[in-house]
């Protein structure tokens, strides 16, 4: 079996199908492993990730993925998220003793920056979402964007930009007028109303290339191997199948299985033209849009955070990660890490203004930071973070098999129904060797099930009859 792709999706699938006894050849194109979620070394001697990556109690596959390969331990569990607002105000959300959907009800109840009528308002329309059970495809969502949901929901534009927004454009990285409202109505069911563990926030402890430090163990296990710096040029089809994948320098390597788990424009670039052209499944990947995120890295000289972690209100940053902390720091000086989802407007920004804008919000809402000295900073963007979860975008998105008999596909870009997450690559990881393993006549299931609804919440979960 050769696999593409060292990022979640190509990890995920190829440990689950060595565990089934399958020899694995992964060939990843980078020094490194994890793909999107992975950390590198800056010229200064820094560990830096790619972006923080965080998960949610939700994401039970990724949980599975980071038991399997030894990693749980290093991810810490947060249940007291902390927002501020513009005027420096602070609230905290956590779980109430009540039972799931009104668990987090209380806490809602003191959002910062906003009227009674509109905290009243959010609990109608989060109550519109529970009734629904996790059924969120259909009815008044139909078509709809974000935006227009919360409108007919009877949001207020605060309410929209100060509580909606906060997280959905994080969850989903884009804007709400361009997100798909089923994507939203999922987020907010499964991570905040179903289960009183959703809402949890993973944060690895560890750069993020250390998580898979036990993935080549697996597969080396079963007999295979991990080849780092090894892009693959070309997938050769002979006979409606791929007959070898070629390297560099010619030579070509060959399987009984191909699963390509590259992201979807490297999977148009592997290709042969022809085969896009009369392949749909192949030229609808042309369709999926891309979405920005910009990471800001600040490392002052002294501490300037005691948080973990703080949620801005009304700001560009939108997250402050204190990525000492995070690490078992304090250590002599603070390193900062700020995420800006769907950051279109800093894309064509030169990097000193993003310092420059972003420092002054760090300085607003960590007053240390004002005495602190900013020893160094660097910014990451990304332009084609992830895809956008636009209306009609799951339509779009292939199975894990394909029309070519030995060819599959991974990657959080493929028919999972989650958005482009980790958790997302994992399920497409999963749902792809559960396809090898089915037509390899060893069927074996490895997508775990959702968190079950809790309290009230599994009452409105039952299907009707
Ligand atoms: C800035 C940023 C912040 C994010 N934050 C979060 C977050 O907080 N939480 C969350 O859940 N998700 C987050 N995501 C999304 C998450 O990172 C992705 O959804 C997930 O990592 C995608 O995994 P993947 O395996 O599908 O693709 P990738 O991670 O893109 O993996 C594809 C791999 O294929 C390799 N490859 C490509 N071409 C070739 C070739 N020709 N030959 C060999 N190898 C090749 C690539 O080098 C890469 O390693 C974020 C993404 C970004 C960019």
């Amino acid at each position: 079996m050769i696999v593409i792709g060292g990022g979640l999706a190509g990890l995920s699938s190829a440990v689950a199908l060595a565990e089934s006894g399958f020899r694995v050849r992964l060939l990843e194109r980078r020094p490194f492993l994890g793909g999107r979620a992975s950390s590198y070394v800056l010229p200064g001697g820094e560990h830096v990730d790619n972006c923080q990556h965080v998960t949610l109690g939700c994401c039970t596959n990724l949980d599975d993925f980071y038991r399997r390969v030894g990693a749980a331990g290093k991810i810490a569990t947060y249940d007291r998220l902390v927002f501020v607002d513009r005027e420096g105000r602070r609230a905290v959300m956590q779980a109430s003793p009540l039972p799931p959907p009104l668990h987090l009800a209380p806490s809602l109840a003191f959002y910062p920056s906003l009227s009674w009528s509109e905290h009243n308002a959010i609990g109608h329309a989060m109550l519109a979402i529970a009734r629904r059970g996790g059924q969120n495809a259909g009815g008044d969502v139909a078509g709809k964007t974000m935006l227009e949901w919360l409108r007919l929901h009877r949001q207020s534009e605060a309410a929209i930009r100060r509580f909606w927004g906060v997280v959905l454009v994080s969850a989903l990285n884009d804007e709400l007028d361009r997100i798909e409202a089923r994507y939203g109505l999922d987020v907010f069911w499964k991570a905040f109303l179903a289960n009183r563990a959703g809402y949890k926030l993973g944060i690895p402890r560890v750069p993020l290339s250390e998580l898979y430090d036990g993935c080549r163990a697996a597969i080396e296990h079963q007999g295979g191997e991990v080849v780092l710096r090894s892009p693959v040029r070309r997938v050769r089809i002979a006979d409606g199948q791929v007959a070898a994948v070629e390297m560099d320098g010619g030579y070509e390597e060959t399987a009984d299985a191909y699963l390509l788990a590259a992201p979807q424009d490297a999977v148009l670039a592997l290709l042969p033209a022809d085969l896009i052209e009369s392949e749909p499944l192949f030229a609808n990947l042309r369709h999926l849009r891309p979405s920005p995120i910009t990471g800001v890295h600040l490392w002052f000289d002294r501490e300037v955070m005691s948080e973990p972690f703080l949620i801005l209100l009304d700001r560009t940053t939108q997250w402050i990660f204190n990525k000492s902390r995070l690490y078992g720091g304090p250590g002599d000086g603070s390193y900062l890490q700020l995420v800006i989802s769907a950051s279109y407007d800093l894309l064509p920004r030169p990097r000193q203004e993003i310092i420059d804008l972003c420092l002054a919000e760090v300085r607003e809402v960590l007053p240390e930071a004002s005495a602190a000295k900013l020893l160094k900073s660097t910014v990451i963007k990304e332009a084609a973070a992830t895809f956008s979860p636009e209306p009609g975008s799951d339509r779009w998105r292939p199975p894990q098999r394909t029309p070519l008999p030995n060819l599959y596909l991974a990657g959080d870009w493929t028919a999972t129904g989650w958005p482009a997450t980790m958790e997302g690559a994992v399920r497409s990881g999963y749902q792809a060797a559960e396809a090898i393993l089915a037509d390899a006549g060893a069927p074996k299931r490895q997508l775990q099930p959702d968190l079950p609804a809790e309290g009230f919440a599994a009452w409105l979960a039952q299907p009707i009859p």
